[in-house]
C-alpha cells in the first residue's frame, strides 16, 4: 500500500523550513519538497536583514542557511524536486513532483513570491545584459560602474544600499515623493555618497543594443548607466494551487495567521498568502502556526 504522509511541505524558505522545524519535533510523519534552485529564494537575495532579532546584521543567504542546517539537525527529511500538481480526493492529497508522488493528509504551502516586472522596452531584450532583478546576485558585474534601481520598496532601498559599496554611482529610480522603505533603510541610501534619489520619476524604456546603456525617462531625459535593477514589487508564487484554492485578485493564497485556506488540510504560510507584513520574521511564523494548524486538523 503506498505511503500516506501527515504532512508535506511546498517550498523551502523561511516558512517551509520554519514548518519542517516545528514538524520534526511535533513528531509528524512528513516531507519538505523543493527544488535545490529555490530553496529558500526571496531571502538568499537579500545582501542584509537587519530586522530579525538576534541578528543585527545578518546576509539573506547565511539566514537561511541556519534555518536549513536547524531542520537538517532535527533529522527533518528534506527532498530536491519540483512540484507540478496538487490535488485532493476523497480527504487525502496527492502532491505530484517531477520524480516523485507523494499522498498525504495535509499539504503546508509556502512557494512565497517572485519578483514583478516592470514591462518596458528593453527589460526583457537586455536581461542578463545589465538588466538584473537580484542586486546581490550580479552586483559584483558592475564594480566601479554606474548602476540604475528601479523602485521605492524595502526590496529597491536594501539592493541601492548594497550596490553603493560596489559601483561607482548608484541612482534610485521612485515613480512617487516618497520610499515605501523602512526609515532606517532609506536613511542609509539618502546619507551614501554615491547614491542619488530620483523621485516623481519613471522610465520608460531601458536602452542599448548588446549590453545595457542607460535608461530613458519619461519625461525625455536619459541616465547613462551600466547596469538597471528592477525591484518593483512581487508576485505570489501560487499558479501551481490557482484552480484549486481561493486566491484574492493579487493572486494570494486567502489564508489567515493559521494558515487555513479555502481547502480543508491545505494550509498556506509565507509570502503568497494574503496578509499586510511580508517579513522573513512573519513568514516563520506562519510556518509554526501552520504546524499547530496541521496537529489540530489531524487530532
Ligand atoms: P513593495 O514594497 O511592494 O514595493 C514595490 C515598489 O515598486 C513600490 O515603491 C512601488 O511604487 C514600486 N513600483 C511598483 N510598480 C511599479 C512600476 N510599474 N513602475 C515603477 N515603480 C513601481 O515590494 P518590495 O520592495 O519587493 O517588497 C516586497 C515585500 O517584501 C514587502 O512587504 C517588503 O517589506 C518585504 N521585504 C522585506 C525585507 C526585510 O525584511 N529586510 C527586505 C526586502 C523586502 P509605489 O510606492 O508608488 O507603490
Amino acid at each position: 500500500m503506498e505511503k500516506l504522509y501527515d504532512l508535506v511541505i511546498c517550498g523551502g524558505g523561511a516558512a517551509g523550513l520554519s514548518a519542517a522545524v516545528y514538524a520534526s519535533r511535533s513528531g509528524l510523519d512528513f516531507v519538505l519538497v523543493d527544488t535545490a534552485s529555490s530553496m529558500g529564494s526571496q531571502i538568499t537575495q537579500t545582501s542584509e536583514i537587519e530586522n530579525y532579532p538576534g541578528f543585527e546584521n545578518i546576509n539573506g543567504m547565511e539566514l537561511i542557511m541556519k534555518f536549513y542546517e536547524h531542520a537538517k539537525a532535527l533529522k527533518a527529511p528534506m527532498i530536491n524536486d519540483e512540484v507540478q500538481k496538487i490535488s485532493k480526493q476523497d480527504g487525502v492529497f496527492t502532491v505530484k513532483c517531477a520524480q516523485n508522488e507523494f499522498k498525504t493528509k495535509t499539504v503546508i504551502y509556502c512557494f512565497g513570491a517572485t519578483h514583478r516586472t516592470l514591462g518596458v522596452q528593453g527589460e526583457h531584450e537586455l536581461l542578463g545584459k545589465g538588466v538584473g532583478y537580484c542586486a546581490v546576485c550580479d552586483g559584483f558585474f558592475f564594480r566601479n560602474k554606474t548602476a540604475v534601481v528601479i523602485g521605492g520598496g524595502n526590496t529597491a532601498v536594501t539592493d541601492a544600499v548594497y550596490l553603493t559599496k560596489i559601483c561607482k554611482k548608484v541612482y534610485l529610480i521612485h515613480r512617487r515623493d516618497t520610499l515605501r522603505a523602512d526609515k532606517v533603510l532609506s536613511d542609509k541610501l539618502e546619507n551614501a555618497e554615491n547614491a542619488e534619489i530620483l523621485y516623481n520619476t519613471e522610465v520608460s524604456q531601458i536602452i542599448g543594443e548588446q549590453r545595457v546603456e542607460g535608461v530613458e525617462l519619461k519625461n525625455g531625459e536619459k541616465i547613462m548607466c551600466d547596469g538597471v535593477f528592477i525591484a518593483v514589487g512581487i508576485s505570489p508564487r501560487s499558479e501551481l494551487v490557482m484552480d484549486f484554492v481561493k486566491l484574492d485578485k493579487a493572486g494570494y493564497i486567502v489564508a489567515d495567521e493559521s494558515g487555513k485556506t479555502s481547502v480543508d488540510g491545505f494550509f498556506a504560510a509565507g509570502d503568497v498568502r494574503t496578509k499586510h507584513l511580508r517579513q522573513v520574521i512573519t513568514a516563520c511564523s506562519d510556518g509554526a502556526s501552520c504546524v499547530d494548524s496541521v496537529n489540530r486538523y489531524l487530532s
